[in-house]
C-alpha cells in the first residue's frame, strides 16, 4: 500500500518531470532522473541506454518463474503547454501533454510497492521506453541486444485516456490501437519566372490531383477489420513568393489501417498514385516513411489476468471506446509476450491527449500502481 508520504513524494516527482519535458529521442535527463529514483528501490539490476535512452529495472525473486514487464514512456511532445499550474513546462514549445510523466510515476510507485512486498517467484521488469510518440522507441528497445536478458513472458501498460470516468479502465481482447504510418512525398520539377511558367516544371497540378486521390485511399468510417484512413497532414508547394513558378512540392500523409497486414497494400497504392502523377506531369518523385506504428493487439490471457486483477481490487472496467483509431507503439512488446494495454480514465471532462491544456491527474498514480501491483502478485505470488 502506498503511504501518504509516498503520494506526496511521487506527486512532487511527477511535477518535476512535467517541468522538464524532453521529446522523442532526447530523453537523457528524464532517463537520469528515473535511474536516480530506481536506485533507491534497490532492484537486482538497472539497464540503461536500451534502444536509445530506455531504462529498465529488474526485481528478481531469485526463484524460477515468469518475467512480467510493466511499461511506461519517457517522452514528451513538441507542443507549447497552456497552463497556470506552478509545475507548468519550463521548456518553450515542449510539454508532457500525453501523461507520460504520470505513467513513469505509476511505475516508480509500483517499484516502491515491490520493494516492500517482494514477488515470490520470477521477475518484474519496470520498462521506461524512449520515443513512443514517433513510434520508434518500442522497436528500438526490443531490437537492443540487451533486451534478450529481460525479454518478458507477460507485458502490461496503462495509458490514461480522457473521455472515461476517473479511475475507470477500458480494455478488451484483440485490437486496441490501429497501425499507422507517415509517408513523406517529395515532387521535384524546375522553377521558372512566374511570368513564364511554361519554361519550368511546376508540381501544382500534380498536387491538386494527388490531394483528393490520396485522401480517397482511406475514408475512415467504422473501425472494423477493413478500416482505412488517409489523412493529409502537411502540404507545401514552392516558396511563399509571387515571382517564382514553383519547382518542388512536399506532401505529408498519414495512413491508418486496423491491422498491420493491409498497411503494406495501402502504402503501395499511395506510392503508385504518386508515381503515375509524377510521370504525367514530368516530375521526379521521392518517398520517405516515418512514424511507423504497429497495431496494438491485446492477448486474451493477458487481458483476462488484468481484468481479474481489477475486479479483485474493485476497479470498474469495461470495453467502452475500444478499439481506437490512434496508434501506440506498445503493440511491439506483444510480438514476443502475452501483452495487454489498459486505458485508464482521468475523468470524462478531462482535456484530451496532446491538447495544450492537458495535464496528468496525480490522483491516478495510486490507481495505476494498485492495478500493476495486483497483476504482479497474481502472476508471481
Ligand atoms: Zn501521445
Ligand atoms: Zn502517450
Amino acid at each position: 500500500m502506498l503511504t501518504n508520504s509516498d503520494l506526496v513524494e511521487l506527486t512532487e516527482f511527477r511535477r518535476a518531470l512535467h517541468m522538464k519535458p524532453e521529446v522523442s529521442g532526447e530523453e537523457a535527463e528524464t532517463a537520469a532522473a528515473i535511474v536516480a529514483e530506481l536506485e533507491k528501490l534497490s532492484p537486482a539490476r538497472i539497464l540503461t541506454k536500451l534502444g536509445g535512452h530506455g531504462v529498465a529495472a529488474v526485481f528478481d525473486s531469485g526463484v524460477d518463474g515468469p518475467t512480467v514487464l510493466f511499461r511506461a514512456e519517457l517522452d514528451a511532445l513538441p507542443i507549447e503547454e497552456l497552463s497556470e499550474n506552478p509545475w507548468k513546462s519550463q521548456v518553450q514549445g515542449k510539454g508532457h501533454l500525453c501523461g507520460h510523466d504520470g505513467h513513469m510515476t505509476m511505475l516508480l510507485a509500483l517499484g516502491r510497492l515491490l520493494k516492500r512486498k517482494p514477488i515470490a517467484k520470477g521477475r518484474v521488469v519496470l520498462m521506461f521506453q524512449p520515443a513512443e510518440e514517433d513510434g520508434s522507441g518500442a522497436r528500438a528497445v526490443v531490437a537492443d541486444p540487451a533486451y534478450a536478458d529481460i525479454a518478458p513472458d507477460w507485458a502490461f501498460a496503462i495509458h490514461n485516456e480522457p473521455g472515461r470516468p476517473f479511475g475507470y479502465v477500458s480494455t478488451r481482447i484483440g485490437l486496441i490501437n490501429c497501425a499507422s504510418q507517415g509517408l513523406v512525398i517529395r515532387l521535384t520539377g524546375k522553377t521558372s519566372h512566374a511570368a513564364n511558367p511554361e519554361d519550368g516544371i511546376s508540381p501544382s497540378l500534380a498536387v491538386a490531383e494527388l490531394l483528393p486521390a490520396l485522401s480517397a485511399l482511406g475514408q475512415g468510417g467504422d473501425l472494423d477489420d477493413a478500416f482505412k484512413l488517409a489523412t493529409i497532414t502537411h502540404v507545401q508547394i514552392g516558396e511563399p513568393s509571387f515571382g517564382i513558378s514553383p519547382g518542388g512540392a512536399v506532401i505529408y500523409v498519414t495512413l491508418r489501417t486496423a491491422y498491420d497486414e493491409p498497411m503494406e497494400n495501402m502504402l503501395k497504392a499511395a506510392r503508385s498514385l504518386v508515381l503515375d502523377a509524377a510521370q504525367k506531369f514530368d516530375l521526379n518523385a521521392a518517398f520517405e516513411t516515418c512514424d511507423e506504428f504497429a497495431a496494438s493487439i491485446n492477448d486474451a490471457d493477458a487481458t483476462n489476468v488484468a481484468i481479474a486483477a481489477m475486479n479483485a481490487i474493485g476497479i470498474a472496467n469495461g470495453d467502452d471506446g475500444l478499439p481506437m483509431r490512434a496508434s501506440e507503439d506498445f503493440g511491439v512488446f506483444g510480438w514476443s509476450a502475452k501483452a495487454a494495454m489498459l486505458c485508464l480514465g482521468p475523468g470524462e471532462d478531462h482535456a484530451a491527449l496532446h491538447n495544450p491544456d492537458y495535464d496528468f491527474p496525480d490522483d491516478l498514480i495510486p490507481v495505476g500502481a494498485a492495478i500493476f501491483e495486483r497483476i504482479a502478485h497474481d502472476l508471481l505470488g
